[in-house]
C-alpha cells in the first residue's frame, strides 16, 4: 500500500516512511491511495477476538511490515488493556457504550498509542534507526504517548506540558513513569507556549534531521489506522446498521469511523459531540470552517479551536483534489476562515451538536441515576449529543475516557467520590520526575541535545 500527501506536493510512500515521518514535508497529511474492502469476508470477522481482527485491518495497510512481527506486536499491544474484549460493549437498556479506557492510561489514545510505540521499536530496529519524540500536551495525550514507548529501544520521548496547568493526575501519569528514555517537561508557561516551542523547533529541519525527531500526535496515520479496528469490532457485533457518537477534538477519532465506513462497515450515521469548542459543529452545520477562542472546559481534551485531522475529511471530501485542499488551508491560515460548502451543508452522514457544560454535568447524572453507570465529561459530551440525534438503530456513544480521570467533574455532577481507579490511587506515592523549563526554544532545545537517543 502507497500513501499519498493530501497536499499532493511528494511522492507517494510505503507504510513505513508515513509511520516515521508523521506529517509529509509539503505539510500535507498522509492517506493511503485506496480503502480495502471488508463487505466479502464479513461474515468470517465476527468470530475474531479484538487482536485477530486488528491483524486483519492492520496487515491491509502496513503492507511492508512483516506479518508475523504485526501479530506479536498487536497480541503485545492489547495484552496492556485489563479486559480480554479490550474496547467492551456494554449495553444497559437502550444505553450502548464502547468503552474504550481499558488500555494503561484510561484513555482510548492508549489503543493506537500502544500499538504504534511497538511499531516504531520493530521499524526503527530493521533499518538500524533511532528516534526521539517531541510532543506538547494539556493532558491525556502524553501521557498515553509516554506509556507506548517507555523503556523501548532506540527511542527517546520529551513531552512538554504547562506546569501546573495540567490536572494532577495528569502530570502524575507522566511524572511517575521511571524509564531513563522519558523526560517530562515541565514549561513555565500556558500550554500555547509548549505548541509554539515545539513548532519553532520542528521547523528547524537541519535540528530535526541531526536530532532524529519524531511525533506522535495524532496526525500519524497509524494512529487512524489502528482506531478503524474498535468500529469494525462494535459494528460487527449488531445485526442492523449501527451509529456511532464520539466526542470530539481534533477529528482523529471519528476519522477512523469515516474511514471504516469507506472499507463497507455498515454504518449508519455519526453523531460528533463537541464541547463549547464548537468549530466543528459549526463546520458541519454551515461548512465555514472558522476559528474561535480556546475556551477551558470540563472535557479538557477537547478544548481545540482547530482540527487537525479535518485536513483528511477535506480532502476525501474534494475527492483527493489537493489543490482544492491547499487553498482552503491556506485561506484558512491567513483568514482564520474558510468555506467548504457554499450551500451550507458539508455531509448528511455526520450530525455535529455543541453541548454545554450545564448539559454535560447533567448527562453524567442522569446517566448514574438512570442507568447506574458513571461516565467521564468527554464521553458525556457524546451521550447527549446522541440523546439529540434521530438516527434509526442503536446508537453506540464512545466513551473515552475512564471517569476517574476526571473526578472533580464527575463528583460535581453526582456529589460524591465515586469516580476511582486503584491504578490512579497509587500514583500519589510514586516518585514523581520532571525537570522545568522556562518557555524558552533555546532551553528546550539545548536539554534534548543532551539528552537524545543516538
Ligand atoms: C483526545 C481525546 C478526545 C478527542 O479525540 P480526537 O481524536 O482529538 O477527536 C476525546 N476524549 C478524550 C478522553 C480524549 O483523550
Amino acid at each position: 500500500m502507497q500513501y499519498v500527501s493530501t497536499r499532493g506536493g511528494v511522492q507517494p510512500v510505503n507504510f513505513e516512511q508515513a509511520l516515521l515521518e508523521g506529517q509529509a514535508e509539503d505539510g500535507g497529511l498522509f492517506l493511503p491511495e485506496r480503502y480495502p474492502q471488508l463487505t466479502d469476508k464479513w461474515d468470517s470477522l465476527k468470530d475474531l477476538s479484538f487482536s485477530e481482527l486488528a491483524l486483519e485491518i492492520v496487515s491491509l495497510y502496513a503492507t511492508d511490515v512483516d506479518v508475523d512481527a504485526l501479530r506479536t506486536i498487536l497480541r503485545d499491544a492489547f495484552a496492556t488493556f485489563d479486559d480480554a474484549d479490550v474496547a467492551p460493549l456494554v449495553q444497559i437498556e437502550d444505553l450502548h457504550v464502547l468503552e474504550l479506557f481499558h488500555g494503561p492510561t484510561l484513555a482510548f489514545k492508549d489503543v493506537a498509542l500502544q500499538v504504534l510505540g511497538r511499531l516504531f521499536e520493530h521499524v526503527l530496529s530493521q533499518h538500524n534507526q533511532v528516534m526521539n519524540i517531541l510532543g506538547a500536551t494539556s493532558g491525556d495525550t502524553g501521557s498515553a504517548a509516554i506509556a507506548g514507548v517507555r523503556g523501548r529501544d532506540g527511542i527517546g520521548i520529551f513531552i512538554m506540558f504547562p506546569d501546573g496547568r495540567t490536572s494532577r493526575l495528569q502530570e502524575l501519569q507522566m511524572t511517575t513513569v521511571r524509564e531513563k528514555n522519558v523526560h517530562c517537561l515541565a514549561i513555565d508557561g500556558s500550554f500555547d507556549d509548549c505548541q509554539r516551542i515545539l513548532k519553532a523547533i520542528f521547523n528547524d529541519i537541519e535540528f530535526k534531521r541531526r536530532a532524529r525527531l519524531g511525533a506522535v500526535n495524532s496526525i500519524n496515520w497509524a494512529r487512524i489506522m489502528v482506531q478503524i479496528v474498535y468500529y469494525v469490532y462494535a459494528t460487527l457485533r449488531y445485526d442492523e446498521p449501527v451509529t456511532f457518537s464520539v466526542p470530539t477534538g481534533n477529528f482523529g477519532n471519528i476519522l477512523s469511523a469515516v474511514l471504516a465506513m469507506r472499507m463497507g462497515a455498515p454504518i449508519r450515521r455519526l453523531v460528533l459531540g463537541t464541547n463549547e469548542n464548537d468549530i466543528l459543529a459549526r463546520f458541519f452545520a454551515s461548512g465555514k470552517y472558522q476559528r474561535g477562542a480556546v475556551q477551558q472546559t470540563l472535557s479538557p481534551s477537547m478544548d481545540i479551536q482547530v482540527a487537525s485531522n479535518l485536513e483528511r475529511f477535506i480532502y476525501l471530501y474534494l475527492d483527493g483534489d489537493s489543490e482544492q485542499l491547499v487553498q482552503f488551508m491556506h485561506g484558512f491560515a491567513e483568514h482564520n476562515h474558510a468555506t467548504l460548502s457554499q450551500n451550507g451543508h458539508v455531509d448528511a452522514t455526520i450530525d455535529a451538536r455543541r453541548i454545554d457544560t450545564d448539559e454535560t454535568i447533567a448527562t453524567i447524572r442522569k446517566t448514574w441515576e438512570r442507568y447506574g453507570y458513571l461516565v467521564d465529561p468527554h464521553t458525556a459530551v457524546g451521550i447527549a449529543a446522541a440523546a439529540h440525534t434521530d438516527s434509526e438503530g442503536p446508537v453506540v456513544c464512545l466513551a473515552t475516557a475512564h471517569p476517574a480521570k476526571f473526578p472533580s467533574a464527575v463528583n460535581q455532577a453526582i456529589g460524591n467520590a465515586r469516580a476511582q481507579h486503584p491504578r490512579l490511587q497509587v500514583l500519589d506515592e510514586k516518585h514523581a520526575r520532571k525537570v522545568k523549563l522556562p518557555a524558552d526554544q533555546q532551553e528546550v532545545r539545548s536539554y534534548i541535545e543532551l539528552n537524545i537517543i543516538k
